[in-house]
C-alpha cells in the first residue's frame, strides 16, 4: 500500500485534494496539519474522510512547519485518536505520553535527517516498547549500504515496521521496503510537492515502480552511476517489465565515485540480479566482474553486470547497440548494411566515443575521430589505432557516416549543435547519440541537407533491450520501450499549467 502525504494551507483545499486522490484510487493518506495556516479543525477534516487517514502534525525540529505550542500539538493529536483516525503519527519521544485509545492505530516514528545510524535495531527494540501497531523508521541515506541496513532491520522485524530512507540514495528502500514486509511507504502527492528528502511521487511509486506488485520474490534489477536521478533506464526497464508481465523492479542507485566496490559487496545483501552501470563507473565494474567478453575486455569499459552460473559477468551493450542502430539506417536509405572499409568521422572522445569507435573497427569501418580537447582526443585514437583530426579542422573531413558522440544538442543546450550544416554531404548518414531530445539541431540540419539520420533513442533502446535480454532471459519489447521514451521526452518539454502544478496554495 502506499500512503500520500497531502500537506495543504487551507481546510478547503486539503479536502478538495483528499477527494481527488481518492477517485484516482488512494487507499491511504497522510494529513500533515502541520501545513495548515490556521489551527486545523480536526473534526472537520475527519468527517465525510474518502480514504482510511495518518494524522501527522509535525513539529519544526523534525522538519515541519507547525507553528504552536508543543502542548496544543498534543491536543490536536489526542483530538484526531478520539475522532476515530485510522492511524495518528506520534514521535518516539511523545509515544509514551499519549495513550492508546478507540480503533486508532498507533504510529510511532523516528527521523533522522543526518545519517542512517549503526544501532538501527536498537532504535527499533526501544520504540517496540511504546505501544506501536506500526514502527516508523525513516533516516538519511549517505552510502547505497545504509538502505541495506535499513531493509535488513525492516525484514527482521516483529511489529509491522515502515522503514526507508531519506535523500538522493534513499530510492531504493523507499521502493524495495515493501518487499522486506513494510506494510506501506510514503509518497508525495506530485514531485513538485515532496514531504521529506528524495520522497518519490505517488505516480512514480505506483506507475513507474509498481511498489504493490513488489514482494519477496520479486526480481531486481538497478542502473548504477553518479549522477542517476535524470536516467531514463528506470522508465524503460519497468515500462517492459510491466508490458511483459514479469515480477521484477529497476531501481536507480546512486553510488558515488569512490564507493563502487563496497557499495556492490553491500547490495549483494539485497541479491540484486543485474546492473545497468552509467559514468562513472563503466571501468570500474570491470573488477567487480568474475568473467567478461573479449570486446569488453579490449574495451576496458562495461555498461552491463548481469549473472551466470552464479558469477557476475560484465558486457557492453553500447557498441553493439550503436552499430545495429547504424546499419538499419543505411538499410533504410538504401544502402548496404555493410560497415567495412566506410569511412566513418567521430566527434567526441568520452565513453560513447570509445564503445562506438571499437564497435565499428570490428566492423572494419576507417573511423577518424576528433575532440574540443586534443590530448583527450588523440589519446583515444591512439588506443583505438585510428586516425585523428583536430577538432577546428573537422569540417574539412568526407565521410559516410558522422557520429556524435559529445554531449552538444543535449538537452537544455538544445539551440547548439557540434557540425556546421554546410559541412555536411547530401549521402552521409548523421548519427546522433544523444537521445534526449531525439530531434537535435544536427538531425533536423542533416535531414533539411537530405542526409539519412540515426537518432541516440535507437542507439539507447537497442542498448537497454540487449541488457534486458540478459537480465530476463525474453526479448525485449523494443517498440513499447521506444514509445515510453519518446512520450516522456515529449511530456518533459510541455509546460505544466497552473492547475497541474500542485503548488502550496
Ligand atoms: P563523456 O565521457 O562525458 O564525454 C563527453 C564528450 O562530449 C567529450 O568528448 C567532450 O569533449 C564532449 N563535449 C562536451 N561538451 C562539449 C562542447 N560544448 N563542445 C564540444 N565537445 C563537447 O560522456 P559520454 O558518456 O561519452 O556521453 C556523450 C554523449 O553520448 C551524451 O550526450 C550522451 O547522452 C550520449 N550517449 C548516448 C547513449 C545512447 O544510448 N544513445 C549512450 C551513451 C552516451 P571534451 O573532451 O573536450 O570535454
Amino acid at each position: 500500500m502506499i500512503c500520500i502525504s497531502l500537506g495543504r494551507t487551507r481546510h478547503s483545499s486539503m479536502m478538495e485534494e483528499h477527494r481527488a486522490l481518492a477517485e484516482k484510487g488512494a487507499e491511504l493518506v497522510e494529513l500533515r496539519v502541520d501545513f495548515m495556516r490556521k489551527r486545523p479543525d480536526i473534526g472537520r477534516l475527519l468527517k465525510d474522510r474518502p480514504t482510511p487517514v495518518v494524522v501527522t502534525c509535525r513539529r519544526k525540529a523534525d522538519r515541519g512547519r507547525w507553528f504552536g505550542t508543543e502542548d496544543q500539538r498534543l491536543a490536536i493529536l489526542r483530538e484526531a485518536i478520539i475522532g476515530g483516525a485510522e492511524y495518528v503519527d506520534l514521535e518516539v519521544d511523545v509515544a509514551g505520553s499519549i495513550r492508546r485509545y478507540g480503533k486508532t492505530k498507533r504510529i510511532v516514528s523516528y527521523h533522522n535527517f543526518d545519517e542512517t545510524p549503526l544501532e538501527l535495531f536498537d532504535i527499533y527494540q526501544r520504540m517496540a516498547k511504546l505501544d506501536p501497531d506500526v514502527i516508523k523508521i525513516v533516516t538519511m541515506a549517505n552510502s547505497p549500504g545504509d538502505n541495506v541496513r535499513m531493509l535488513e532491520m525492516v525484514g527482521a522485524a516483529d511489529v509491522p515496521t515502515v522503514g526507508f530512507c531519506m535523500g538522493e540514495m534513499g530510492t531504493i528502500s523507499r521502493v524495495l521496503c515493501g518487499r522486506y514486509g513494510s506494510p506501506f511507504t510514503y509518497a508525495s502527492f506530485s514531485r513538485e510537492r515532496e514531504m521529506a528528502p528524495g520522497q518519490l511521487s505517488w505516480a512514480e511509486v505506483r506507475n513507474l515502480f509498481r511498489f504493490d506488485h513488489i514482494s519477496e520474490r520479486t526480481a531486481v534489477f538497478a542502473v548504477i552511476g553518479d549522477p542517476i536521478a535524470q536516467s531514463k533506464s528506470p522508465l524503460i526497464h519497468n515500462a517492459a517489465y510491466r508490458k511483459l508481465g514479469l515480477n521484477a523492479v529497476y531501481v536507480p542507485i546512486r553510488v558515488p565515485p569512490d564507493r563502487l566496490q563496497e557499495s556492490l559487496k553491500e547490495l549483494e545483501r539485497l541479491q540484486v540480479a543485474g546492473y545497468s552501470v552509467t559514468i562513472p563507473h563503466k571501468e570500474g565494474v570491470l573488477q567487480y566482474a568474475e568473467q567478461m567478453d573479449e570486446a569488453t575486455d579490449l574495451m576496458g569499459a562495461a555498461n552491463t553486470l548481469f549473472r551466470r552460473g552464479g558469477q557476475w559477468c560484465a558486457t557492453n551493450t553500447d557498441a553493439p547497440a550503436a552499430i545495429s542502430a547504424i546499419q538499419e539506417g543505411l538499410r533504410k536509405a538504401g544502402s548496404i548494411p555493410d560497415l567495412a572499409a566506410r569511412k566513418v568521422l567521430i566527434l567526441g572522445a568520452g565513453g560513447a566515443a570509445r564503445a562506438v569507435g571499437h564497435g565499428l573497427l570490428q566492423q572494419g569501418a576507417v573511423v577518424t575521430l576528433t575532440n574540443r580537447s586534443r590530448d583527450r582526443g588523440k589519446s583515444l585514437a591512439a588506443e583505438l589505432g585510428c586516425q585523428f583530426t583536430s577538432w577546428e579542422n573537422r569540417g574539412s573531413e568526407t565521410s559516410d557516416v558522422l557520429v556524435n558522440c559529445t554531449a552538444v544538442g543535449m538537452h537544455p543546450n538544445v539551440d547548439e549543435t557540434p557540425f556546421e550544416q554546410h559541412w555536411l554531404r547530401d549521402s552521409t548518414l548523421v548519427f546522433d547519440t544523444v537521445y534526449n531530445p531525439e530531434q537535435t539541431l544536427l538531425l533536423k540540419e542533416a535531414r533539411n541537407r537530405g542526409c539519412p539520420v540515426v537518432s541516440g533513442v535507437e542507439m539507447f533502446i537497442r542498448q537497454a533491450a540487449l541488457q534486458f535480454a540478459l537480465f530476463t532471459g525474453y526479448e525485449a519489447p523494443v517498440d513499447y520501450m521506444a514509445d515510453t521514451l519518446r512520450r516522456s521526452n515529449a511530456a518533459a518539454r510541455t509546460i505544466v499549467s497552473p492547475d497541474q502544478s500542485g503548488g502550496e496554495s
